[in-house]
């Protein structure tokens, strides 16, 4: 992965991309594309297909379909290892390219897009093609006139709807284990990233999976997602993304099937920090990792630091240098290490948070501001702001950006106390020599993750799955299949 080769492919052009419905790329039904327009420099890449409800209803029909005729769900478990086998290395062939595509349409720094997704999305297929006929029926221990078994069904339909974040990461945390349990798949990319994850959905194709059991529509989340999250003929709804189209998701379900709907919704997450920490300088650097890599895109982000007040003022200064040391430049480079916002809207709002933050009292240690403005791009500075009091805005609310709110404690009990005070519950780190404590912390803080010690990096073995409104269900580990079956007990009479 060298710089030369990322160059000859960012000067590229993009061709225009349509639906993958049936197997095929068409165009939206009326005609329709919207602009894909680069976070890197502000210009406009290519095409893509803007979706209409009749669109999302002609891919669910297919899905529908192919489930119906038992072409991937009757396949032997070993014919469905094989493809969904041979697409994690045709990712892996791509990787590249998967990459350079993605940071183009969403911003993300290559080194981090490097690692975090084609290669991420090709293991996880990879885990779950390992693990689909690894998945055993069960025998329920009645009484001896009766047998009881349970079967594992796939359950239908699946729709998947993706952020712009890591689309291939996440993508392939949801479509994984929904194609390795055998059933057919919608996925609606975010309207800002949408062309790594269809073309890793055209080398699905490519691997032999066949036409109609994965498709992908494009446009609006409030036409295209909305007619997915309304329909009757999708069984199961996974998301990730804000908690507002959470809600929305459910209440769609609540007006139509009432499908089940698995919801990796925002966080607020706490960054625990006490005096005894090991090696504090190293702490430090991996807070500003934790929560400015991708410009704090990043759903499990450390946005909180909740720092014991004895090494407060130091605490910050080190953060704030490996934050300044961070470059913000642009996505393509391998020295970046913080690439661009996603969009100018979003961008605006991060900006928004910074200056209600600064009303409500809190202090710009470092950042705050826009940079970069002369490349036409979107790039924001890693922002610091101390003296954040429990109940601000920059406390309580998500961002989605690359602003670190700093709270001082005095004592353990406080530092649970902040850490669950707010409505969310993704992710947390506690940093501690003091090995009781670590493990108290675990249990008290509620999160679906906690880290110690670190921050991130938790791989495919483990879930990721909220608690509060940060949502319900998890993503990765064997877990993650749960959402794709459905148990049918047959009773039977001996
Ligand atoms: P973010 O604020 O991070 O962009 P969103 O929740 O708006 O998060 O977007 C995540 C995904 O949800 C995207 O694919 C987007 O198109 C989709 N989405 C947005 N609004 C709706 C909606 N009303 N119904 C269904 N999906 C939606």
């Amino acid at each position: 992965m060298d710089q030369a080769s990322i160059d000859a492919l960012r000067a590229a052009p993009v061709a225009a991309f349509g639906h993958w419905i049936n197997g095929a790329s068409v165009p939206a039904s009326d005609g329709q594309a919207m602009e894909v327009q680069s976070p890197i420099d502000g210009t406009v890449l290519t095409t893509v297909a803007r979706g209409t409800r009749a669109d999302m209803d002609a891919a669910i029909a297919a899905a529908r379909a192919t489930f119906e005729d038992g072409r991937w769900a009757s396949q032997a478990p070993a014919a469905r290892k094989k493809v969904l086998m041979r697409w994690a290395d045709l990712i892996d062939a791509h990787a590249l390219e998967l990459a350079v595509l993605g940071v183009r349409d969403n911003g993300t720094e290559i080194s981090m897009a490097l690692k975090a997704e084609p290669g991420s999305a090709a293991n996880t297929i990879r885990y779950y093609a390992e693990a689909l006929d690894k998945v055993y029926g069960e025998v329920a221990p009645t009484a001896g006139d009766v047998l009881g078994l349970i079967h594992k069904e796939p359950v239908g339909v699946v729709g998947a709807i993706i952020p712009w974040n890591f689309p291939l990461m996440i993508g392939a945390w949801k479509l994984g284990p929904a194609l390795a349990m055998g059933n057919s798949v919608v996925v609606k990319p975010a309207e800002t990233a949408s062309l790594s994850l269809l073309r890793m959905v055209e080398l699905a194709y490519e691997a032999g999976l066949p036409p109609g059991v994965l498709n992908a529509v494009t446009g609006e989340g409030a036409i295209v997602g909305e007619a997915m999250g309304l329909s009757i003929d999708v069984d199961v709804l996974v998301f990730t993304g804000s908690g507002t189209t959470g809600r929305r998701l459910l209440d769609y379900a609540a007006r139509s099937n009432m499908k089940r709907v698995y919801l990796e919704l925002g966080g607020k997450s706490p960054n625990i920090v006490f005096a005894d920490t090991p090696d504090l300088d190293n702490a430090a650097k991996v807070t500003a990792a934790g929560i400015f890599r991708n410009a704090g895109q990043v759903c499990v982000a450390g946005s909180r630091l909740l720092v014991e007040a004895s090494i407060h003022d130091d605490f910050v200064s080190a953060v704030a240098r490996h934050a300044e040391a961070m470059r913000v430049g642009d996505p393509l480079s391998l020295d970046t290490a913080i690439g661009a916002v996603n969009s100018a809207p979003q961008l605006q709002q991060n900006l928004d948070f910074v200056a209600t933050a600064r009303a409500e009292g809190g202090q710009v240690v470092t950042g705050g501001k826009q940079v970069r403005k002369e490349t036409g791009g979107f790039y924001m500075a890693p922002t610091i702001v101390t003296g954040v009091a429990p109940g601000a805005t920059l406390a309580q609310r998500e961002v989605f950006g690359p602003v670190l709110a700093v709270t001082p404690f005095d004592a353990e009990g406080e530092a649970v106390r902040l850490a669950n005070g707010t409505i969310y519950g993704l992710a947390g780190a506690v940093w501690t020599s003091n090995l009781s404590r670590a493990h108290r912390m675990v249990r008290a803080v509620r999160t679906g993750v906690m880290h110690v010690n670190t921050y991130g990096g938790a791989d495919g073995t483990v879930p990721l799955g909220g608690v509060g409104q940060s949502g319900n269900g998890s993503d990765k580990s064997l877990h993650a299949l749960e959402k794709y079956i459905n148990l049918k007990t047959a009773w039977i009479k001996l």
